[in-house]
């Protein structure tokens, strides 16, 4: 690991609302029982990835499906049964492949090999597409998304840096299907450009001996603990988000660390200040001469208040009207006053704890 800091994994997260499940999940996503059932589209058996899903998920019941957009049983589900949808995989070919233009750490955003999530932050920008059906979702045409991919990426040489993560978290992804290892070497091997994910989880392992040659950058989000135990549900403590950026680090991939999404809530000064002051100890020095950071304020919506009061009435409330403003679609952001001395203070929290860090953007 080349120099890098080990820490040691936290205890379980407590919660009043995740289950033992959920808990187990939060530490090392290996668990065979994360789902009470799987929905399917026939044609995915024709694919080896689906044929692999089939076999290692064989003791689960299988629900024969016309198309993973559209599960009526599902969608006729209640709010209050979100966690409970959340428990389903659902396997599928993917049949749309267009790319986003994205200005940020990529010039695409790519719809890769899922869309929703197994675990369920409060926040979770994918229930503004999926509404309660945010349940994961794996499609099983990954040689098809990797082809356009390179065929693009060798093509236009000057925009060349692919996210692929911005539908789901591959890493957790991964536990389920083993589809990183594959896709970091593909690409690497094939293509002219690069890739990038973020994510929540500590379970890096699979990733850390692979032929990456430096065109795979690793992005790392992170919270106050407090935030991640009470609003980050079923994802990995912080102590395991930092081992995993120095890991990466230290097995030579481009890293990052996203704050985000930053959550205003009360004292919430203090909590970040600690996160800062935790990831200027915790982090590699190598990560803090050759990382980057990323600094997202957290957008809310009608849906996730919805959602989230029916399904989780106990948990921190999110929406703050006397913060928020909508920002059309049902959608809020933080009042601009309030969001310019929050990027104020961040900014000189940065600047005293990880100064050497360049800070992309703050959105
Ligand atoms: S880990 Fe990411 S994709 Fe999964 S629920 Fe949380 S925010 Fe959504």
């Amino acid at each position: 690991m080349k120099g890098c800091v080990r820490l040691k994994a936290e205890q379980s997260p407590e919660t009043d609302i995740t289950s033992r499940a959920e808990k187990s999940m939060s530490f090392a996503v290996t668990s065979e029982r994360l789902f009470d059932g799987v929905f399917y589209e026939p044609e995915a058996l024709n694919y080896p990835l689906g044929r692999y899903l089939w076999e290692r998920y064989s003791f689960l019941p299988w629900t024969e499906i016309e198309n993973h957009n559209n599960i009526p049983q599902m969608r006729a589900a209640s709010n209050r049964e979100f966690a409970h949808l959340k428990r389903h995989l659902i396997v599928g070919v993917r049949k749309t492949h267009r790319y986003t233009e994205n200005g940020k750490v990529s010039d695409f955003l790519v719809p890769y090999t899922s869309s929703g999530c197994r675990a369920m932050c409060l926040y979770c920008y994918l229930v503004c597409n999926y509404n309660k059906c945010a349940y994961l979702r794996v499609f099983v045409n990954r040689e098809e998304m990797m082809d356009k991919m390179v065929q693009k990426a060798n093509a236009e040489p000057g925009r060349h840096v692919f996210e692929i993560g911005s539908n789901s978290d591959l890493v957790l992804e991964n536990a389920v299907t083993g589809n990183l290892p594959w896709t970091v070497e593909e690409f690497a091997r094939r293509a002219k450009g690069k890739l990038t994910f973020p994510t929540k989880f500590g379970d890096v392992e699979p990733l850390l001996n692979l032929d990456h040659r430096r065109k795979i950058i690793f992005r790392v989000s992170v919270n106050p603990e407090e935030l991640i135990r009470k609003v980050e549900l079923g994802t990995s403590p912080l102590s395991r988000r930092i081992n995993a950026v120095n890991a990466m680090c230290g097995a030579g991939y481009p890293v990052g660390v996203l704050l985000a999404p930053v959550i205003l809530t009360t004292g919430w000064e203090i909590l970040y200040e600690q996160l800062l002051d935790t990831l200027s100890k915790t982090l590699d020095p190598a990560v803090k001469r050759g990382g980057f950071l990323e600094v997202i304020f957290m957008t809310y919506s009608f849906l996730h208040n919805a959602i989230n009061s029916e399904a989780f009435p106990n948990t921190l409330a999110l929406y703050r009207p006397d913060q928020m403003v909508g920002r059309g679609r049902g959608k809020y952001r933080y009042r601009e006053g309030i969001r310019q001395k929050a990027e104020e203070l961040l900014r000189n929290l940065i600047g005293k704890y990880l100064p050497g860090m360049p800070v992309l953007y703050i959105s």
